[in-house]
């Protein structure tokens, strides 16, 4: 019977049936009121929609910002670091590191064949450092970040 007191034809905030709507929800449809009205860029959206759409780009940007590392070839970066000394290091991203490998190498070169000396142990390690590096970054420990614990240990 009460369809025929003339106020059903008007649309009512689907939230507080109370009101009057003040128009649509461009996503689910339904009409909603100025209190329920949220406007971006010239579109209504109801709180409901507006919450989901929210949820849905903060559980869409999560992973983003977790996997933003790369992860590393140990092998690649140990060969980089056996044919240059310290490009195995700056492959990781370790970039004073492989710089100082570099220099040490790039010094060297005038001095061979007397350079072996040093240059033999120097590279050994550049290449046993590129590869266990490469295998830090791979199980989520990079060396280089500054927050990490592995930054407090080469201050010792
Ligand atoms: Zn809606
Ligand atoms: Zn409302």
């Amino acid at each position: 019977m009460s369809a025929a007191d003339g106020t059903v034809s008007i649309p009512r905030c689907y939230v507080h049936p109370d009101f009057m709507a003040g128009g649509f929800c461009v996503s689910c449809g339904r009409p909603i009121c100025p209190d329920c009205i949220i406007e971006i860029g010239g579109k209504y959206r109801c709180v409901a929609c507006m919450t989901q759409i929210t949820e849905v780009a903060q559980s869409a940007q999560i992973p983003q910002t977790v996997i933003v590392q790369k992860r590393k070839n140990p092998v690649a970066a140990a060969l980089l670091s056996l044919f240059i000394v310290g490009a195995g290091q700056l492959y990781n991203g370790q970039i004073w590191q492989g710089l100082v490998f570099l220099g040490i190498g790039i010094i060297s070169i005038p001095l061979f064949p007397y350079s072996l000396v040093w240059m033999l142990p120097v590279s050994l390690f550049s290449i046993l450092n590129a590869s266990a590096a490469a295998k830090e970054i791979n199980s989520g420990e990079f060396p280089g970040r500054p927050s990490s614990k592995h930054t407090a240990q080469f201050k010792k």
